[in-house]
């Protein structure tokens, strides 16, 4: 992602798209394919999630090395630590960057259950910063290094406040961007960034918001309570009365996530969008069109609103 530094530095919209291995093996062509299409829609990046405790891991090793070398998608590989044993971590590292994968998002994961009683091993894994540093003694900066943010928030122990002091610890041991946890409240994540900023995360590292488009209203209610991600009084206003009517709820949620889009743009603290797509294209082309970002709608729209940020795209 050494392209998404240089244009979040020229002031250029970027977005990214994450995914996660399907179960089965036709799920993973399917995925493949929308992947080809996704690549039109103009991403700086993808993302291929990690299963927690490596589950599926080399499946996602696989489809970090099909995007990246196969479908030219500059790729991200999410990576967890404290969940499963060193050689995987050895092992995933290895073929990412065999795979000419220059990205990793290092994560912690789930702790082991019995997380009160846990000690940390020599020279283990408690917390990200670790992975990070091992990253970097062992790859010196071959990778990009992305971490987890929290606006509203990590865990029950770690309010947004209290984890900034560690965020900034990972980007201090080696972490070049950072991802938010999903987050519909423009409010939230542009005080949030602010505070990051005042607390000595350095602005040249971006920020990303981490967005979840809406598919259906019930996998949006149950994404948003899992998260605990304050959501808008405004959108239950305009979502609830729609409800059962998935079309609707994409053609609002359409609405209210773009306008969300745009304010933390126009905000200028940030450059980036990050989806989380669940796998499924049509709720984020809906975003992206809304917005008028991808090469497609320029071109098919040209009456669409110009937006300050959008003078830069050519
Ligand atoms: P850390 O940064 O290590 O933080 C963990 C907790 O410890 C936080 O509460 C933090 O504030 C606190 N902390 C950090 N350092 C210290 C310290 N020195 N002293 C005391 N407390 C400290 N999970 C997966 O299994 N697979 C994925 O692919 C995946 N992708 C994700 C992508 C994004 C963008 C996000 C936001 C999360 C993702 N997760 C994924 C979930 C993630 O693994 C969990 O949220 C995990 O509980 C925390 O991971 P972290 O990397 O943020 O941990």
């Amino acid at each position: 992602t050494k392209k998404l530094a240089a244009s979040h530095a020229k002031g250029e919209p970027t977005y990214s798209f994450e995914f996660f291995p399907p179960k089965t093996s036709q799920g993973v062509q399917n995925l493949y394919d929308r992947m080809d299409r996704m690549h039109g829609f103009g991403p700086a990046f993808i993302d291929i999630t990690w299963g927690a405790g490596g589950r599926h891991s080399q499946l996602t090793c696989e489809m970090v090395k099909v995007a990246q070398s196969v479908y030219g998608l500059e790729t991200c590989m999410h990576l967890t630590c404290t969940d499963m044993e060193t050689s995987k971590i050895d092992e995933a590292l290895k073929e990412a960057y065999n795979s000419g994968c220059t990205n990793i998002l290092a994560l912690r994961g789930d702790p082991p259950r019995e997380q009160e009683k846990w000690e940390q091993a020599e020279g283990g894994f408690r917390y990200a910063r670790d992975l990070i540093k091992y990253i970097k003694t062992n790859y010196g900066d071959h990778f990009d290094i992305g971490v987890a943010g929290y606006p509203e928030g990590c865990d029950e122990t770690t309010g947004s406040e209290e984890h900034i002091p560690y965020l900034k610890e990972k980007i201090d041991a080696g972490g070049t961007f950072i991802v938010t946890q999903m987050c519909y409240d423009a409010d939230i994540f542009i005080d949030w960034v602010h505070r990051c900023h005042a607390a000595g995360i350095p602005e040249s590292v971006p920020i990303i918001p981490g967005i979840m488009p809406i598919h259906t209203h019930a996998s949006f209610m149950r994404r948003a309570t899992w998260t605990q991600c304050h959501i808008p009084p405004e959108w239950h206003e305009r979502l609830e009365p729609v409800k059962n009517d998935d079309v609707s709820v994409r053609e609002v949620g359409k609405e209210l996530v773009a306008d969300f889009c745009r304010r933390v743009l126009d905000s200028g603290t940030t450059m980036h969008l990050h989806f989380y797509t669940m796998n499924l294209a049509v709720a984020t082309r809906m975003v992206l069109e809304e917005l008028a970002v991808t090469p497609a709608s320029n071109e098919h729209n040209p009456l669409l609103k110009p937006l300050p940020w959008r003078q830069s795209l050519g």
